[in-house]
């Protein structure tokens, strides 16, 4: 028997709870699985908090284990890349959201989703990085493959008290580029600041419809938030510039015009991690590992237990939680 958050839909509604669950269940709803894992970590993350409160269609089997971050021990594999033993990395593939997750002290994974756990990592810090550190650093690997670099100006990051903003935010200032922090807390300036930010912006600068092409400030961005924050960081970026969109925390849509990207050049780039190749995850993780500092990494971290992560999902919704939520599951 092991412990797992669970969420089903029933006639009388939505129910999130924790409960002890044998391994046979496990291992009826994860029929194409071939490793299984002994999580020590998981994390929450936004897509984790929409999951867990059901306000937006994450999940799309029922019922579902949430998680879609995990890091843990196999306990026994089939795949012939992992054996017993291995400590590895879980983020995305649909686990959390078709699959089930790692929000709980076991699960069953498909080895060809797993990424070994760099040396230099724990699953403690793993998951304080998670899903939104990972994405962080896809970003940053986008705007340099687009040729973005500290001498051509400054970055701009938004959302920048959130999971995806304050790794960006440290992974781009120990890279030497002068980091802009976009945030709707004003509260916040002395933890951007230590984590690396230059300057801070209020985002209400950013969030009402502006201009198609505003004065050019940024060779980069990393946007977390989408929306007019997005259609302003665009018409607000420098001739040839790069923007990197991963997020919607303000909104879906993107109210803008195509002046920045025929006029000026600008690209704008989407990053997605739930179904980014392996080669790009491991790169990723490779430099997670080497480049992100570990202090600022503990410092943005709260680690909480199985039980709070239903607690301080709705929180992180209304935008209170700062930085990384890791969730040990033994506790
Ligand atoms: P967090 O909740 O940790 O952070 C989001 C931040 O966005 C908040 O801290 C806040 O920053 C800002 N924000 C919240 N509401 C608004 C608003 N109405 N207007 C403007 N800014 C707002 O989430 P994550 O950092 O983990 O994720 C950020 C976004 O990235 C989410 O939309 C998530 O779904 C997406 N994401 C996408 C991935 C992908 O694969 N593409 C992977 C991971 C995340 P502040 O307080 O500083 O203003």
């Amino acid at each position: 028997m092991f412990d797992a958050l669970y969420l089903e839909k029933t006639d009388a509604g939505f129910t999130a709870k924790r409960r002890s669950m044998a391994d046979d269940e496990l291992t009826a709803a994860t029929p194409d699985a071939d490793v299984t894992l002994r999580v020590e970590y998981s994390a929450l993350n936004y897509k984790d908090a929409l999951a867990l409160t059901n306000r937006s269609p994450v999940v799309r089997r029922w019922p579902m284990v949430p998680g879609i971050d995990g890091a843990g021990v196999v306990e026994e594999s089939s795949h012939a890349g992992f054996a017993k033993g291995d400590r590895v990395i879980l983020n995305g593939w649909g686990v959390g959201e078709t699959h089930w997750g790692c929000l709980a002290q076991r699960a069953r994974l498909r080895g060809d989703w797993l990424v070994a756990m760099p040396t230099a990592l724990d699953s403690r810090r793993a998951m304080s990085i998670g899903t939104a550190g990972y994405t962080a650093m896809l970003c940053v690997m986008m705007l340099e493959r687009q040729g973005v670099a500290p001498d051509q100006g400054e970055v701009l990051v938004t959302g920048a008290a959130g999971g995806v903003g304050s790794v960006a935010i440290a992974l781009l200032a120990k890279l030497g580029f002068r980091v802009v922090a976009s945030t709707g807390r004003a509260a916040e300036e002395a933890y951007l600041r230590e984590l690396g930010a230059a300057e801070i912006v209020d985002r209400a600068t950013l969030s009402a419809p502006g201009k198609p092409l505003q004065k050019e400030r940024w060779a980069g961005v990393v946007d977390a938030v989408g929306s007019h924050t997005l259609a302003n960081a665009c018409a607000q970026t420098r001739y040839r510039g790069t923007v990197a969109a991963c997020g919607l925390a303000q909104g879906m849509d993107f109210p803008a015009t195509v002046a920045p990207f025929i006029l000026r050049g600008v690209r704008l780039i989407g990053v997605d991690s739930v179904m980014c190749p392996i080669e790009d995850r491991r790169a990723a993780w490779t430099r997670l590992a080497n480049e992100l500092d570990r202090e600022a990494l503990d410092r943005i971290t709260q680690v909480v237990g199985l039980d709070d992560a239903l607690r301080v999902a709705p929180e992180m919704l209304a935008g209170h939680v700062r930085g990384r939520t890791a969730v040990d599951v033994n506790r």
